[in-house]
C-alpha cells in the first residue's frame, strides 16, 4: 500500500449549511502536476463564491508510482475511490513507460470499473483562438462527442499466441453489446435535444464492419425514434472524419464507438486550436459511482516542469464537474471566465501563440470570475 491520501480541506469560515463535494485528485504525470492545481484554483474560488464547498483528496497514482510500486493504481484503487463525489484526473503517460501500461493499468480499468459508459468531449473553437482552418470562426465550430467510453474496440478481449515466432499471431475483439449501444445512443439524444440545433451525426462503419456497425445503426435507430424532434444522421466514420474539417459547421452531436469517438475528437481538439483547450468527462450517468474528468491532453512530457502549460483544458473539466455535481452556476461563471481569457488575447500560454506562464493564465481567469455575467 502506498502513504495514505492528504486530503486538503478547502473551505469557507461560514459555518451554515453548505454543500461539501469530495473529489478524488490524480494529477498524473508530467504537466498533470501542473493543471490540476491551476483547476483546484479555480474551482475553490468558485466554490467560495457560489456557497459550497469541495474537499480535495490527493492520490499518488501514475507513472511515477508504477516505477516506484510495479502498479499504475493500488490494488483497492476502485474501492477507495466510491467513496467520492468526483475524480479530477490530470495527465497519464510517461517515455518510460510503454502507453499501453498506463492506459491499460489506470484510465481503461477506472472508466470501465466505475462504468463511465460516457466519454463526453466538447469541441469548440473559443473567440479569441486562430482555427488550423482556414476562414473558421466560433460560430462554425461548436460540437460534442459522445463517445462510448466502456465496451467496443477497447474492450481488451484477445490475446497473442507464439509470441517473437514468425508464427505470432494476435487477437484483438470488439464487443458491441445492444445495452450498451442503447444507453450510449440515449445519452446522446437526450443531450443533443437540450442544445439549439438539436442534430446527431453517428458514426458507423456498416459497410465494412457487417456484425457490429450494423447493430450499431439498427440500435440508433429505434432510439432516434424516441426522439421525434431530433435530427439524426448516419455517416461512415471516414466520410465524419473529413465534414469535420470541410464543413464543421454542419456538425452539432458526434455520436460514437470507443475507436472513433477516440481519432474523431482529436480532429475535434486539432480544429479547435489546441490541445490544451478541450475538456472531457468520463460519466456514469447513473450516479452509482463517481465521474472523472480530465482534460484531453496528455502528459506533454516535452514542456513538462516549465509552468507553461495550458490550463484552460483543466480548468474547463473542473468546470463540467461542478455542472455534473448540480453546480450549473459555478460551471457557467468559469466558462465565461475562460471565454473572457481567451476572447481578449492579451493573456497567452505559448500554444495559443503567447509567452504566459500556467499561473499567469490561472490568475487571469481567476480574475474574471465573477458570479454573475458582466
Ligand atoms: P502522452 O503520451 O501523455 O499522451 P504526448 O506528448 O504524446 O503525451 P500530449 O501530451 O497530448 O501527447 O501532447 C501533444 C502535444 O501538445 C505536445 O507537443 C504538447 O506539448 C502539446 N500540449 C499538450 N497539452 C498541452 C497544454 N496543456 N499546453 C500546452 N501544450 C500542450
Amino acid at each position: 500500500m502506498s502513504a495514505p491520501p492528504q486530503t486538503r480541506r478547502i473551505c469557507t469560515s461560514i459555518e451554515i449549511q453548505m454543500n461539501t463535494y469530495r473529489i478524488a485528485v490524480i494529477a498524473g504525470d508530467g504537466i498533470g502536476q501542473e493543471v490540476i492545481p491551476a483547476g483546484i484554483e479555480i474551482i475553490t474560488a468558485a466554490a467560495v463564491q457560489h456557497g459550497f464547498r469541495c474537499e480535495f483528496t490527493e492520490f499518488p497514482w501514475g507513472s511515477e508510482f508504477y516505477l516506484r510500486t510495479g502498479r499504475m493504481l493500488d490494488t483497492d484503487a476502485v474501492d477507495q475511490l466510491m467513496k467520492f463525489d468526483a475524480i479530477y484526473l490530470g495527465a497519464i503517460g510517461d517515455p518510460r513507460v510503454p502507453d499501453h501500461v498506463t492506459a491499460r493499468e489506470l484510465i481503461l480499468p477506472l472508466r470501465q470499473r466505475l462504468r463511465q459508459y460516457v466519454n463526453l468531449r466538447p469541441m469548440r473553437l473559443l473567440p479569441g483562438i486562430t482555427s488550423p482552418l482556414a476562414g473558421r470562426t466560433a460560430a462554425d465550430i461548436d460540437m460534442v462527442c459522445v463517445r462510448e467510453n466502456s465496451e467496443g474496440e477497447y474492450c481488451g478481449i484477445g490475446g497473442r499466441l507464439h509470441s517473437g515466432t514468425p508464427d505470432e499471431l494476435a487477437q484483438q475483439t470488439g464487443i458491441f453489446t445492444r445495452r450498451g449501444i442503447e444507453r450510449i445512443a440515449r445519452y446522446g439524444f437526450a443531450l443533443a435535444r437540450t442544445r439549439p440545433r438539436k442534430l446527431v451525426a453517428s458514426a458507423t462503419k456498416s459497410n465494412a464492419l457487417q456484425h457490429a456497425m450494423v447493430m450499431w445503426d439498427e440500435v440508433v435507430a429505434e432510439v432516434a425514434a424516441e426522439f421525434p424532434d431530433v435530427t439524426c444522421r448516419k455517416y461512415h466514420v471516414d466520410a465524419i472524419a473529413a465534414r469535420m474539417i470541410t464543413h464543421p459547421q454542419t456538425l452539432d452531436v458526434i455520436l460514437a464507438s470507443n475507436l472513433f469517438g477516440d481519432i474523431l475528437t482529436d480532429i475535434g481538439s486539432a480544429i479547435s486550436g489546441s490541445l490544451g483547450v478541450g475538456p472531457s468527462g468520463n460519466i456514469n450517468p447513473d450516479r452509482t459511482t463517481p465521474s472523472m474528468f480530465e482534460p484531453i491532453h496528455g502528459s506533454a512530457p516535452d514542456i513538462a516542469g516549465q509552468g507553461v502549460a495550458n490550463p484552460i483544458a483543466a480548468i474547463w473539466a473542473g468546470a463540467m464537474m461542478l455542472d455534473h455535481l448540480g453546480e450549473r452556476a459555478a460551471h457557467d461563471a468559469i466558462l465565461r471566465a475562460i471565454e473572457r481569457v481567451i476572447g481578449d488575447e492579451r493573456v497567452k500560454t505559448p500554444d495559443l501563440g503567447g509567452r504566459a506562464t500556467t499561473a499567469e493564465m490561472t490568475t487571469a481567469v481567476r480574475a474574471r470570475l465573477q458570479p454573475q455575467a458582466a
